[in-house]
C-alpha cells in the first residue's frame, strides 16, 4: 500500500492498519510525578534535625503531626492520625470497633485484599455484598446481608470514585453497625460537597505508591469520636497512650491493648505533608483529562460507563467502560491496545477488570480457600464462627460483581496526560467503535 492511501485508512491496528499513536502512556502514579524540591525541603529538615521519630529526639520536627493538622483542617475532620500504611490502618479501625470473633463484617466484592486481611486477622469473617454500576457497594443488598453477627460494614471508594455513602451510612446508623470507609483510592474525594472519609465512623486512606498522593508507604485514618481516637492511638502504637514527653503512658485502664506496630515515620510524614498539599491539584488534572474522555466517548454505540454518584467528588485515576459481553469487551481492549492506548511494559494502563487480579473477591486465593496464618485454621474454625461455617467465596456468590468483572474495561488516567494524549484515547475509541458498530450493522 503506497504511503498516502496508509493515511487515510481508517483500518484498525489490530487488522493492520495505521495505530492512534505510537508512544506509551504514561504509569499510573499520580503523586510521583509531582515529587520535587518541596518534599526534598520537608524531608531535609528531619534529616537536618537528626529526628526521624514522631514522639520524641535530638530536635523532632513535628512533621506527623502537622500533616495530621493539616489533614483535619483542610478536609473537616476532628482527629487524624498518621500510619504506616493503609492496610495497618483498616486493621487498627476495626480493631478499635472491637470486631473480632462471633463477628462478620459486611464489605462488597469489587476491593482489594487488605480489605479481607483486615477482617480475617481481628478474628472476624468477611460477608461479602454485592456492588451496584457505581462499582461500590449496592444499599439494597447490604440491607438483605445484614444478619445477628453482622457487627461493622467496610465500604470501599474504589477506583477513584465513592458510592452510594450517605445511603450507606443511613443503614448502618438504623441497624446499629459501625461503619469504615476505604478512602485509599479516593483521597481527596467528595460526595455532594462531603469529603471522602467523613461518612464512617472511622475512614482510612493509603500513600502507597499508586494512590492520588504518595509517601512510598504510608497511611492516615480520620474519625470525629475521640475515643474511637484514642483507642487507635493506643493501636497503632505499642497498645498504650503517650504522655507529653512522648513516653508510653499505661495509667488509663480503658486504653490498654496489644499494639500494632504502625507508627508513621518523620521521614514519611514530612513527605506526606508536602504531597496533601499538592493532591488538590493532582486529582483535578486526572479528573478533568477523565471527564474531558467520558464525555467524548458516552455516545458510542456498545459502550456503557460506570455511574459516578458525584462527578464534582470523583478524583478520576480510572475509567470504567462496560460491554454488553466479555467476549466484546475483550475484543475492544484488544483493539484499543493495538491503536496505542496502552502503557508502559508490564503496566495495567488499560486492561479487562478480568485481568484485575485481587480488585475481586473470587481471584483472592487465601479468602476462596479460607486461608489462616495458624496452624489452627483461626479464625475460620473458632467456635464463635460456627455461624459462618457455610459461607463460600467462589466466583458465582455475586451475580453483579461476577457480570461487572466480565464486562467491564479499565483505563488509567495518569496525573500527567497531555491534551495530545487525551485527543489520541478519544479518537481511538471512536475509531474502534465506529468499525465495530458499522460490522455489527453489516452483519444484520
Ligand atoms: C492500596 C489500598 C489499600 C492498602 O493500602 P497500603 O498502604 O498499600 O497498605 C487498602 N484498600 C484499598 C482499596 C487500596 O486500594
Amino acid at each position: 500500500m503506497a504511503p498516502s492511501e496508509r493515511r487515510l485508512s481508517n483500518r484498525l491496528a489490530i487488522e493492520g492498519g495505521d495505530p492512534v499513536r505510537d508512544q506509551p502512556l504514561p504509569w499510573e502514579l499520580p503523586g510521583a510525578y509531582y515529587i520535587d524540591a518541596e518534599e526534598k525541603r520537608l524531608v531535609n529538615q528531619v534529616i537536618d534535625a537528626r529526628s526521624p521519630f514522631r514522639f520524641y529526639g535530638l530536635d523532632a520536627q513535628g512533621m506527623v503531626d502537622r500533616l495530621e493538622a493539616e489533614w483535619c483542617s483542610t478536609f473537616g475532620h476532628k482527629h487524624a492520625l498518621g500510619v504506616n500504611s493503609g492496610s495497618s490502618a483498616l486493621h487498627i479501625a476495626l480493631a478499635a470497633f472491637g470486631v473480632g470473633p462471633g463477628d462478620e463484617v459486611l464489605v462488597p466484592g469489587y476491593l482489594w485484599v487488605s480489605c479481607l486481611s483486615a477482617i480475617v486477622r481481628t478474628g472476624a469473617v468477611p460477608r461479602l455484598v454485592d456492588i451496584d454500576t457505581t462499582f461500590c457497594i449496592d444499599p439494597d443488598d447490604l440491607e438483605r446481608k445484614i444478619g445477628p453477627h453482622s457487627k461493622a460494614v467496610l465500604t470501599v471508594n474504589m477506583s477513584g470514585a465513592m458510592g452510594r455513602n450517605d445511603r450507606i451510612a443511613a443503614i448502618c446508623r438504623k441497624h446499629d453497625l459501625r461503619l469504615l470507609e476505604d478512602c485509599a483510592q479516593a483521597i481527596g474525594g467528595r460526595l455532594n460537597g462531603r469529603p471522602a472519609g467523613s461518612f464512617g465512623d472511622i475512614g482510612i486512606y493509603s500513600f502507597q505508591l499508586n494512590k492520588n498522593m504518595t509517601s512510598g508507604e504510608g497511611g492516615l485514618l480520620v474519625t470525629e469520636d475521640e475515643d474511637l481516637y484514642k483507642r487507635c492511638v493506643a493501636l497503632h502504637d505499642l497498645g498504650y497512650a503517650r504522655d507529653e514527653e512522648g513516653r508510653l503512658d499505661p495509667s488509663d485502664e480503658r486504653y490498654q491493648f496489644w499494639g500494632t506496630g504502625s507508627r508513621m515515620s518523620e521521614l514519611s510524614g514530612a513527605m506526606a505533608l508536602a504531597q496533601m498539599r499538592k493532591v488538590g491539584m493532582i486529582t483535578e488534572r486526572m479528573r478533568a483529562a477523565k471527564w474531558k474522555i467520558r464525555e467524548a466517548i458516552k455516545d458510542i454505540p456498545g459502550i456503557a460507563l460506570r455511574e459516578i454518584a458525584d462527578p464534582a467528588g470523583d478524583t478520576g485515576p480510572v475509567l470504567i467502560t462496560i460491554y454488553p459481553t466479555a467476549d466484546a469487551c475483550q475484543r475492544f481492549v484488544d483493539a484499543l491496545k493495538a491503536e496505542g492506548v496502552r502503557g508502559h511494559e508490564g503496566s495495567l494502563t488499560c486492561i479487562t477488570m478480568r485481568e484485575w487480579g485481587m480488585h475481586w473477591y473470587f481471584n483472592i486465593p487465601s479468602l476462596v480457600k479460607k486461608r489462616s496464618n495458624a496452624r489452627d485454621g483461626f479464625p475460620w474454625t473458632h467456635p464463635a464462627n460456627a455461624f459462618a461455617a457455610g459461607y463460600t467465596y467462589d466466583k458465582g456468590s455475586l451475580p453483579q460483581c461476577d457480570s461487572l468483572s466480565d464486562r467491564s474495561a479499565l483505563l488509567t488516567v495518569a496525573s500527567v496526560l497531555t491534551d495530545k494524549d487525551v485527543d489520541d484515547i478519544i479518537a481511538a475509541f471512536w475509531k474502534v467503535g465506529n468499525a465495530f458498530a458499522s460490522r455489527e450493522k453489516a452483519a444484520e
